[in-house]
């Protein structure tokens, strides 16, 4: 008998071993097998009859029994293909890492073909009190139930919120290795209905008709780095169907992917009576001398909400890469993408991010003739010395949880949680609960507004949803921005979530970006600049060669040894550049490194 066995390597094909006479093995089911030189775990992925005396025998079984069924094998070929990335990668990073004792404490055989019921509908929850929805269902359906959240954190959270309804496991790398096995055996085993976790659990056993949910799925964490490179939302999307499993996905915002499957009727999204709600405002800041990063309201609304006790967030970015207009609030955009150009102060240049096109700078604003172009910046360093200065006997605070780790990140959230005035990015809302600020306000959000990134309005609308939904009914919101009549702040200032995606995916239709078509990045990487510029033109060329997707030119990507290439396609995108690929990815042709990322949510800046 013969294992064919994948690794967890960026190298598409499986390895066959024999089977040592007397073992009785299953796919699903990890072994370890010598590969170059070592011996390294990896998933069986088929058993075939056969005897090669050439093969070399697997080493030790480290599943008692499959970990994966059959169904869930069919998943990871089906993911791996759709993000090209490694079969064994994709199991990897997909189920647990084995218990200490190889076999001990295995995880048993995995259930048979589930009963085939009808899929239902995923459904949509938004709007205020929309986790407390998640737990009023999970308490009264009796069934099972796996919940997967963005980041560890927020997965350890709803551990302890599902802990109060029953037992809860635990299927993230939050808690020992041994611990997750064993969650993941228990839910098999029907010992545990409750679990939680991140992406990595994005396969635990469930029995059919169960309940899947997906917190927050417009969130970028869901795509952390890393194989396979897939969102969540898609992986779940795809295994409720195939199960079936019941789904629920939350978002405060949807991603206009998810939006737009509501409006198609695919996801079910149930109207709901807005929740309570502060009064918005949005301070017009065209023309207005940027010396000063607050505005006489900013200012006044500061004061009067440090003077009843309250919490204070001021919202602040940490970007600052494209140019526009201080007089109309214009920004300098490519005419064929109509995203923003990226800023380059030392090539005097802008760049498209997507096409390439490249020019210097302008001297005037094209829509106001006005002379004063300039790159957008209001860091949280100059913001807490205008705050300190204005308010020298507030509790003061900075804080951006990405930029600030360990002991020094530690000692910065201390002093932000007891801050009566939080300066901070996107990520130091976390610090608060719903309704928790007296009021918010966005210094100059306008540099998220203009990132050279198709998605910068649906990123601008989630920050300040979410910074209202963190503000009392009696508190305010207050937006400063060049872009007042921007309809992502219109949304907010109306609580309607319309008022958003109607334009934005007018505008994604007609640019052809995500939802209606899909987007791959495809980056390649040699030693030596002429290495690289060769390879990338050998990539646009195969690409190029096939008729249904749209290219564009290799850009450098900050050195020259790094060249990357946007491809747009349609629904058979990853299909369409593996076939155009799969040539120049044959490895030791010593060429240089051929990356893709196929649905890219992050902008590679
Ligand atoms: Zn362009
Ligand atoms: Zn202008």
């Amino acid at each position: 008998m013969i294992a064919d066995v994948a690794f967890d390597a960026p190298v598409r094909h499986s390895f066959s071993y024999r089977i040592p006479d007397g073992w009785s093995l299953a796919p699903g089911q990890r072994a370890r097998a010598p590969l170059r030189g070592a011996t390294r775990v990896g998933m069986v992925v088929a058993v075939r009859d056969g005897a090669d005396a050439e093969l070399k025998p697997l080493a030790r079984l480290v599943d008692a029994e499959p970990v994966l069924s059959g169904a869930q094998l069919d998943l990871v070929n089906w993911i791996a293909a759709q993000s090209l990335s490694s079969v064994g990668s994709t199991c990897a990073a997909l189920v647990p890492p084995p218990a200490s004792a190889d076999t001990e404490g295995a995880v048993s055989r995995a259930r048979g073909v589930p009963g085939r019921s009808a899929p239902r509908k995923p459904e949509l929850l938004v709007g205020a009190g929309r986790e407390k929805r998640v737990l009023e269902r999970l308490e009264t359906a009796p069934g099972t139930a796996l919940v997967i959240a963005a980041d560890v954190e927020t997965a350890a959270r709803w551990a302890q919120r599902l802990a109060k309804i029953g037992r809860a496991v635990r299927l993230d790398s939050g808690v020992p290795d041994d611990e997750r096995a064993a969650a993941w055996r228990a839910l098999h085993d029907g010992a545990a209905r409750l679990a939680a976790g991140t992406r990595s659990a994005l396969l635990a056993p469930l029995p059919p008709s169960a309940m899947l949910v997906l917190i927050d799925e417009h969130e970028a964490a869901h795509k952390p780095p890393g194989a396979p490179r897939m969102h969540s939302r898609d992986v779940a999307l795809e295994r409720a169907t195939r199960e079936p499993l019941a789904l629920l996905l939350t978002a405060a915002t949807p991603s206009a992917e998810v939006w737009w499957r509501a409006e198609s009727g695919l996801i079910d999204m149930a109207a709901r009576e807005p929740g309570p709600w502060p009064a918005v405002s949005i301070a017009d800041t065209r023309g207005i001398l940027r010396r000063e990063p607050l505005t006489p309201p900013l200012s006044r609304a500061i004061r009067e909400t440090l003077a009843a006790k309250r919490r204070v967030f001021l919202g602040v970015s940490r970007l600052s890469s494209s140019l526009a207009c201080d007089e109309c609030g214009a920004v300098v955009r490519c005419a064929a993408c109509a995203i923003a150009f990226a800023y380059s102060r030392a090539a005097a240049r802008l760049v498209c991010r997507v096409c390439g096109a490249s020019h210097p700078l302008p001297d005037t604003c094209a829509a106001c003739h006005g002379r004063r172009l300039t790159p957008f910046g209001w860091g949280a360093e100059r913001v807490e010395h205008a705050v300190r200065r204005r308010f020298p006997d507030a509790r003061i605070a900075r804080w951006d949880p990405d930029s600030a780790r360990g002991a020094r990140g530690e000692a910065q959230r201390a002093a932000a949680a007891a801050a009566d005035v939080v300066i901070g990015t996107r990520g130091a809302l976390r610090l608060f609960g719903p309704a928790a600020l007296g009021l918010a306000a966005f210094v100059a959000p306008d540099q998220l507004l203009r990132a050279p990134d198709f998605r910068a309005g649906e990123r601008t609308l989630a920050l300040a949803w979410a910074a209202a939904e963190r503000v009392a009914a009696d508190g305010a919101l207050i937006i400063q921005s060049q872009n007042p009549g921007h309809y992502a702040f219109e949304a907010v200032a109306k609580q309607s979530l319309h008022e958003f995606y109607r334009p934005e995916l007018k505008f994604r239709a007609e640019l052809g970006y995500p939802p209606f078509r899909r987007l791959a990045v495809v980056t390649t990487r040699a030693r030596q600049p002429d290495e690289t510029r060769r390879l990338a033109e050998a990539v646009s060329a195969a690409l190029r060669g096939r008729k249904d997707l749209t290219v564009y030119p290799p850009v450098p990507v900050r050195s020259d040894r790094t060249r990357r290439i946007v491809a747009k396609g349609d629904a058979d995108l990853p299909r369409q550049l593996d076939e155009a690929l799969r040539d120049l990815k044959t490895p030791g042709a010593g060429r240089g490194i051929i990356d893709v990322e196929v649905d890219p949510v992050e902008w590679p800046f």
